[in-house]
C-alpha cells in the first residue's frame, strides 16, 4: 500500500493541487471514480477555530481537491459535524469553509441536522450522517495532530466526525478511556470500510502537545495522501514519533485492511525519517509502560497518575462545555458563573478540553502524569 508524503512548507495552493493531483494519479484515483458523481469531502471542523490556529483542515488544502474535482467533472460536497454544541454556522464562518462554499457553489452539509442511518458493529451500535451513504465516494481531509486521549489523530479519526453531534458524545459515555474507545473508533472505520474512502492529511501546520485543540500549531510542513486510512495514520503517527503498533485503534485498523507494517510503501527519504523533538515523547512512555505491566500494576498506577479538566482565566461562560459533557458533570451555577465541575461525575473523558472554543480547559495533572506528559 503506498502512503504519498510530500514537503509543502506553506498553504500554497498551486503546490497542494499538484501533490494532489500526482496521488490520485499513482493510485488510479480517477478510473475508481469513474462513475461516482458526487463526491463528499469530509474536513476536519473540530470547532469554531481559524485556518491559523491549526486545528481545522485549512481551506487551502481543500480549495485545491475541490478545484481537481471539478476538473475531473465531479460534483463536490462539504460536510462535517463539528465536536460538542458549538454552534454550526459560526464552525462554518470561523473555519472560511462557509466562504469556499459559496466561492466554488458547494453543497455545505451539516451532519448533525440531516437523516441517520443505524447501523450495528459488534455490540456497538452507531447512527451515522445519511450524507455518507447518498454520495458515491469520500474523500477524507484530516489534520495531523497529537490528542489527549487517543494520542494521535488524522484520517481514521477524522471519520468520527460522520456522527451527527451530540451522538457523538454518547461514545464517551460509554466508552470513556483510551481503550474502550479505541474499540469505536476500529468499530466504525468498519463499517466505513464499505464505502470507497480516499485519504489525505493536511500535516502542513499541525498540532503537537495537548490536541486535538489545545496544543501548540507546528509547521510540519508535510501532507499525506493513501488509498488506506490506517496505513497513511500507521505512517504519519510514526513520522511524529510514535510507535503506532502501541495505539490500539491504529494496530486495530491496519489489521482490517489486511495490512502489515511491512507493506506500507513510502520514498526512501520517508522510510526512516521522524520529525525532531515532537511533544509527545511523556505520551509515548506512558503508551509503552501501560502496554507491558501487569494489570495490577496499571491499578496502582491509576491510582497515583491523575489527570483532570480545570478551567482558567480565558473563559468567556459561552457554556459549552456545559451543555457538551456526556455525563453532565459540568455546571454554571449562575448567569455569569464560571463553569464547575463535579470530578465525583467526570469520567475523563476530556471532551470538555476538545470543545472549548476558548482554550479555557486545561488538564492539571498529578505528579506522575507531569512528568510522563509533559
Ligand atoms: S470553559 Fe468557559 S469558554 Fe470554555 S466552553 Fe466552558 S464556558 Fe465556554
Ligand atoms: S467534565 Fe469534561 S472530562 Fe469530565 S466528563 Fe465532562 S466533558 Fe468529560
Amino acid at each position: 500500500m503506498k502512503i504519498h508524503i510530500a514537503q509543502i512548507k506553506e498553504y500554497d495552493s498551486i503546490v497542494i493541487r499538484q501533490f494532489m493531483a500526482e496521488a490520485a494519479d499513482k493510485d488510479d484515483l480517477w478510473q475508481q471514480l469513474q462513475d461516482c458523481h458526487n463526491i463528499l469531502i469530509k474536513p476536519n471542523l473540530l470547532g469554531p477555530y481559524p485556518p491559523s490556529a491549526a486545528i481545522t483542515t485549512h481551506p487551502a488544502v481543500l480549495e485545491s481537491l475541490i478545484l481537481l474535482l471539478r476538473e475531473h467533472g465531479k460534483e463536490v460536497w462539504l460536510g462535517d459535524s463539528p465536536g460538542g454544541t458549538n454552534p454550526v454556522n459560526r464552525v462554518w464562518q470561523a473555519t472560511g469553509i462557509k466562504d469556499l462554499a459559496e466561492k466554488y457553489s458547494c453543497q455545505l452539509l451539516n451532519f448533525s441536522s440531516g437523516n441517520v442511518r443505524i447501523i450495528k458493529q459488534g455490540n456497538i451500535e452507531f447512527s451515522l450522517t445519511d450524507y455518507f451513504w447518498q454520495a458515491d465516494a469520500i474523500i477524507s481531509v484530516g489534520k495531523y495532530k497529537t490528542h489527549s486521549l487517543m494520542y494521535y489523530t488524522g484520517a481514521v479519526k477524522n471519520l468520527y466526525g460522520l456522527i451527527p453531534g451530540l451522538k457523538k458524545s454518547d461514545y464517551h459515555k460509554y466508552y470513556p478511556d483510551n481503550a474502550s474507545f479505541s474499540r469505536v473508533l476500529a468499530s466504525l472505520y468498519e463499517i466505513c470500510r464499505q464505502r470507497f474512502i480516499y485519504s489525505f492529511v493536511d500535516g502542513i501546520w499541525g498540532m503537537e502537545g495537548e490536541g486535538p485543540s489545545a496544543g501548540i500549531p507546528r509547521n510540519f510542513g508535510t501532507m499525506f495522501a493513501s488509498l488506506s486510512a490506517a496505513a497513511l495514520d500507521w505512517t504519519a503517527a510514526r513520522m511524529m514519533g510514535y510507535d503506532p503498533g502501541r495505539i490500539s485503534y491504529l494496530a486495530a485498523t491496519l489489521q482490517m485492511d489486511d495490512l502489515q507494517p511491512s507493506d506500507l510503501e513510502v520514498e526512501d527519504k520517508w522510510r526512516d525519517f521522524i520529525f525532531p523533538d515532537v511533544k509527545i515523547k511523556g505520551i509515548s512512555r506512558l503508551i509503552k509502560f501501560l502496554a507491558h505491566s501487569p494489570a495490577f500494576l496499571k491499578n496502582s498506577f491509576r491510582r497515583i497518575y491523575r489527570y483532570y479538566p480545570d478551567f482558567n482565566e480565558n473563559c468567556k461562560l459561552c457554556g459549552v462545555c456545559v451543555t457538551s459533557c456526556p455525563v453532565q458533570a459540568i455546571r454554571m451555577e449562575g448567569t455569569g458563573s464560571t463553569p464547575v465541575i463535579d470530578y465525583k461525575t467526570c469520567i475523563k473523558c476530556l471532551c470538555c478540553h476538545e470543545v472549548c472554543p476558548y482554550h479555557a480547559v486545561y488538564i492539571k495533572k498529578s505528579l506522575l502524569a507531569k512528568f510522563l506528559i509533559k
